[in-house]
């Protein structure tokens, strides 16, 4: 991970190394069973060099500690690890970009379980292993099963947290997703 981090924030693989201030690998443990994927960095993360540390990290916290889980239990880290301008969207050339990053960071850490938080990471993993493109709608709560790298692990999609705070009726929801998802690593 140490090597990745100085990889990442020298890499200029895509036009988003020029607007960040720095760019964000991911945080937790790297012996979870469990690895959150979101979409960027927001302006927040930029500025400080953490995942998810805006109003919706805060939610997000909220909720795992509600499944008996903290940040540092986890792994949490985004498809792409530079802000984009403005918090638009990642293009899909900037998530080619940086998936080999994405990618040898799963590799290390191995875990059970990817879950992909909203519509964009969803469908980067649902692309990656060639499973049917449906909304996060359609399948958030939904397990997987995938072949990786280091053997077999489950894919999880499960809402942004950051749709949560713009629609709470979503928030029970998450909350079941998550609780559904800790029992495929009890
Ligand atoms: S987003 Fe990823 S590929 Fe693009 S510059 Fe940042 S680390 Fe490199």
């Amino acid at each position: 991970m140490k090597i990745l981090e100085e990889q990442i924030q020298n890499c200029n693989r895509c036009g988003l190394c020029h607007g960040r201030r720095k760019a964000v690998l991911g945080e937790g443990t790297i012996e979870s069973p469990l690895v959150f994927v979101g979409e960027a960095p927001g302006r927040k993360e930029d500025e400080i060099g953490r995942p998810f540390v805006g109003s919706a990290g805060r939610l997000f916290d909220g909720l795992l500690g509600q499944v008996g889980l903290g940040r540092g239990d986890v792994y949490i880290t985004n498809m792409v690890k530079c802000r984009p301008p403005k918090n638009r969207r990642p293009r899909s050339d900037e998530i080619n970009a940086c998936s080999q990053h994405l990618d040898e960071q799963l590799d290390a850490i191995a875990p059970a379980v990817i879950a992909p938080m909203g519509n964009s990471a969803t469908r980067h993993f649902q692309r990656k292993f060639g499973l049917e493109r449906l909304r996060i709608g359609e399948v958030h709560g939904e397990k997987f099963r995938v072949s990786v790298s280091w053997g077999q692990a489950f894919l999880f999609p499960l809402y942004h947290p950051a749709a949560v705070l713009y629609n709470r009726t979503l928030e029970l929801e998450l909350r079941r997703d998550l609780e559904s998802m800790m029992a495929l690593v009890r």
